[in-house]
């Protein structure tokens, strides 16, 4: 038996079950071993136990983004490996490879810098990253994979490598973007930028001004500046007791914003929606960066989220109502969906290239549904036809880091990526990984 130095479990051991389990519940891990990684020694076992027995090796870190169940593989738990060092002078960070966001927050809001994170701070740091990563800071800075100056990353041979763009430029350019294809992250070094506050929040209307609301959306967010970024939710809340009472049990149309321009300069930009109808919640304002994840108030209580998405060129009165007739407040749906404006810095080329594809995008297009027993072929359906609906103005590509269990085939990874980058990092990936040991993803098989 190889020798790990973290815990180790088998089905039926005590802890099996808390090792395995993640945030989304849809997929649901059986494999042969978990490894509680406290280190690169410990993950180095684990490819080593996997590739001797001709078993894939797939990562949990939180469980916000599986693709697949690693029933009868090896699981590596990435969690103990939560080491945050933050360097003020350089402006970088370096984290385990099984940090979340909320561990990092407070680590850089003294200094005044802060990470290109997500969204939810429960998200781990390495596989959004890895990702893309589209951020409230996005259309001011870009996406996270290219602020990343190092991965220390386990490779299929078992071999510890420090990946840098003069030590490993293909890896490096692959891994960024292409995310768990190439390897367990036990390390990763990034650039952090200097912003210490947003002004930020967001508008909760009623079902009766959803239409208006996402009219209004779609013809403001393409004449705002890069320092604004911000996105439409809309949904059918549950009528749960945690959630504050104006919004409980009802159909839901949430603009989020996060400007890092001056408050006075956000409220005139943001005033066009407030007129758009009457917010029935206002929780605009300034906040502290290390709070930026009050903007979304993401779920953080797992859940079973069937989910996919796409990405759009434009977003024209039709393809509002296109929207509209498939998650409306009439429609019946049982989807939530997101829009997200890109556009900004994410069109720009990094300094060093990477990966990450979708460059092209104006608007990406996110889609989540809670699979309940019986439900599945409904929840199926409905993805179906609102990316049918949006086909139309649709680029084709897909939001790498969005790619749900939906997304999980590999000819809709593929959309993620420019056709010649697809290419490349098949090549990468028949250097780097040519038996897929790294496969329990959305995968890119070596070509
Ligand atoms: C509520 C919610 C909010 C989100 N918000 C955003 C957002 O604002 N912007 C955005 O871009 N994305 C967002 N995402 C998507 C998220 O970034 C991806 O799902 C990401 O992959 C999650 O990584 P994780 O480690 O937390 O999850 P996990 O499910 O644990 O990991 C997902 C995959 O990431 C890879 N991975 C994770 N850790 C490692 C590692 N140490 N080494 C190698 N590979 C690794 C693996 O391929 C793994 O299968 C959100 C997802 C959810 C559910």
């Amino acid at each position: 038996m190889t020798a790990f130095t973290g815990p180790v479990f088998r089905p039926g051991d005590d802890g099996y079950d808390d090792e395995r389990a993640g945030f989304n519940l849809t997929v649901d891990h059986h494999p042969e071993l978990v490894v509680g990684a406290t280190g690169p020694d410990d993950v180095i076992a684990a490819v080593d136990y996997a590739t001797t027995r001709g078993l894939a090796v797939a990562v949990l870190t939180t469980g916000h983004g599986p693709a697949l169940p690693a029933d009868g593989q090896v699981l590596v738990n990435t969690r103990r490996m939560d080491e945050v060092r933050v360097d003020p002078a350089a402006r970088t960070a370096h984290v385990g490879g099984g940090v979340r966001w909320q561990q990092v927050l407070p680590r850089t809001a003294p200094h005044g810098l802060a990470p290109l994170n997500g969204s939810s701070p429960n998200v781990g740091v390495v596989g959004y990253t890895l990702g893309g990563g589209v951020g409230p800071l996005g259309r001011s800075y870009g996406y996270a994979a290219d602020r990343v100056r190092r991965v220390d990353m386990v490779t299929a041979d078992g071999r510890l490598r420090q990946v840098t763009a003069d030590s490993e430029p293909e890896l490096f350019w692959a891994v960024r973007g292409g995310k768990g294809n190439f390897g367990v992250v036990v390390g990763l070094e990034f650039e952090l930028v200097p912003v210490a506050r947003l002004y930020g929040g967001a508008l909760f209307f009623p079902a009766e001004a959803a239409a208006d609301v996402l009219h209004a959306w779609a013809r403001w967010a393409p004449t705002v500046p890069e320092e604004m970024s911000s996105s439409v939710l809309m949904l059918q809340f549950p009528p749960l007791p945690q959630i504050p009472e104006p919004i409980r049990g009802r159909y839901i149309a949430c603009v989020r914003f996060a400007h890092t321009g001056t408050a006075e300069e956000g409220e005139r930009l943001v005033r066009p929606l407030r007129d758009a109808g009457r917010p029935i919640l206002d929780t605009l304002g300034e906040l502290p960066y290390a709070q930026v994840g009050t903007i979304y108030n993401d779920p953080t209580e797992p859940a079973p989220a069937y989910d996919s998405n796409s990405s759009l060129h434009t977003l024209d009165e039709a393809a509002v109502d296109a929207i509209l007739s498939q998650v409306g407040p009439e429609a019946g749906s049982p989807l939530v969906m997101e829009l997200r404006q890109l556009g900004g810095a994410y069109t720009r080329a990094p300094a060093i290239p990477s990966a990450v594809g979708g460059r092209d995008a104006a608007y990406a297009l996110f889609a989540a549904a809670l699979l309940r027993p019986g439900q599945e072929d409904a929840v199926r359906g409905a993805h179906d036809a609102l990316h049918e609906a949006l086909s139309p103005w649709a680029t084709g590509g897909s939001t790498f880091n969005f790619a749900g269990v939906h997304d999980a085939a590999p000819e809709r990874v593929r959309r993620a990526f420019t056709p010649a980058d697809y290419t490349r990092l098949a090549k990468a990936k028949a250097v780097y990984d040519p038996d897929n040991v790294f496969r329990i993803n959305h995968n890119i098989p070596p070509g």
